[in-house]
């Protein structure tokens, strides 16, 4: 019954299972409600790999819209688990192979990233703009020590894609090696839950300290778990004799695949830090799809980064070595595009960087003067503009309905007007 209700609220991942218990399953629904955050709070139910080998993935299924008999109006989509679509560097598919669409072959290539757990409709209407792509849904749990559930429908060959090097630590031990010796052994998590915007207070850090002074050894495993609750939900982490704290925002950085200090200085805040990076792409995770254009474009490309936030695409590209001769870049947070200019300017590179605040200034004249300068795009890459496209986002949520959900047609939008204008005969 319990789980019936659920499906109206929230997106039920596959992973909670009709094995899940009751407590599970609740503490699934109220972080969910609670979250006003980009992204969904979610037990660690699926960090331990199920799936020893490739002999197991037998057959792939991104999703399923699966309507309940006695509720045909109620949608649930069922994530896959493992959740590495094509494959992951350490779990590849023997053979990968995808047939797309005529109408999806072709220059420019494109990418769009949304959170997984997006409201009833958000998959339908992204395929349905670009091709009927499916989404690849991938768990940056995968490449990194965090979880990062998103879904990516892309054009992109699927072949041959190579990690960046070296490989991120893949635990939080490996992680945070300064930490093993805080750790206690009843916290069991190899992995951190998916970085969000907001952390965990002072107060509740003070709160677990004081709960864990009061016993001598460990302490009744009623408070281990609504410790450990806490934890999960907020990925707190060991720093002291029963001292957990948030992470810092470098953390995030090194844990997101971005350089150290990328989101520090420059009058940049502490909240504007972990904001940004609350939002932004795990490095690692897009670059490994991004790989193939490497030998595809051994004399760089021209790229033009919808939302950029705080460069994850740049970043990624750059990472992988190809270089980046013109980037068109918009967005409208000015943080964000200094975060950006600074790191381009910092990393010496040669190309062009080129920013525009508002997608939606962004019109037909604009672009045409823009491709005519760069002389067409190569890759037009882009993600989740607002939280009212994350299942979680349960006040401002809106589906595709509301004024910041519109954005979503910017992309769409700009990517058809990108493609006339690119292929309009000369
Ligand atoms: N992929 C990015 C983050 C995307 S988050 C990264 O790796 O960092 C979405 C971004 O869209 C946010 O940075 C937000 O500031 C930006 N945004 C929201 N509305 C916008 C608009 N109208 N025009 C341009 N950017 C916008």
């Amino acid at each position: 019954m319990m789980v019936l209700n659920l499906c109206r609220l929230v997106v039920v991942p596959f992973a909670t299972g009709p094995e899940a218990s009751i407590a599970e399953l609740t503490d699934f629904i109220c972080a969910a409600q609670l979250s006003r955050e980009a992204d969904v709070y979610l037990p660690d139910d699926d960090l331990k790999p199920r799936y020893n080998g490739v002999s197991k993935i037998k057959k792939r299924k991104f999703f399923d819209i699966c309507k309940k008999k006695n509720d045909p109006e109620t949608e649930t989509i069922r994530l896959p688990n493992p959740m590495i679509g094509f494959g992951v560097p350490s779990l590849q598919h023997e053979s990968v192979n995808r047939s797309l669409p005529n109408s999806a072959i072709g220059a420019p290539f494109f990418y769009y990233e949304n959170v997984a757990l997006a409201p009833k409709g958000v998959w339908d209407t992204i395929s349905r703009f670009l091709n009927d792509i499916e989404p690849e849904f991938v768990d940056s749990k995968y490449f990194c020590a965090t979880a990062r559930k998103r879904g990516y429908v892309q054009n992109l060959p699927v072949q041959n894609r190579f990690p960046l090097v070296p490989l991120p630590p893949l635990t939080i031990q490996q992680a945070f090696p300064l930490s093993r010796k805080w750790w206690p052994q009843w916290d069991a998590r190899e992995k951190l839950n998916c970085i969000r915007t907001a952390i965990g207070s002072a107060k509740l850090t003070e709160r677990i300290r004081s709960a864990l002074e009061r016993f001598d050894g460990d302490p009744p495993t009623s408070v281990q778990k609504s410790i450990l609750d806490e934890c999960r939900k907020w990925n707190l982490v060991w720093v002291g004799r029963n001292k957990v704290a948030p992470l810092e925002p470098d953390e995030m950085e090194m844990l997101l695949g971005f350089p150290k200090n990328h989101t520090r200085g420059g009058g940049i805040s502490r909240t504007d830090r972990y904001k940004s990076l609350g939002n932004s792409f795990q490095v690692d995770t897009v670059a490994y799809h991004l790989s193939v254009l490497k030998d595809m474009f051994p004399g760089g490309i021209n790229l033009l980064s919808l939302f950029s936030g705080i460069g994850g695409a740049e970043v990624a590209l750059h990472r992988l070595g190809i270089k980046l001769k013109n980037v068109v870049s918009v967005e409208k947070s000015k943080v964000n595009r200094d975060i950006v200019r600074s790191w381009w300017e910092q990393t010496n590179q040669t190309g062009n960087l080129i920013d525009f605040d508002d997608v939606q200034a962004l019109d037909g004249e604009r672009l045409e003067e823009v491709i005519s300068y760069v002389g067409g795009f190569d890759l037009v890459i882009g993600g989740r503009p607002c939280n009212t496209l994350a299942g979680s986002n349960r006040v401002s949520r809106d589906g595709l309905e509301g004024k910041e959900s519109s954005l979503l047609y910017d992309y769409f939008r700009i990517l058809d007007l990108v493609k006339s204008i690119m292929h309009r005969p000369a």
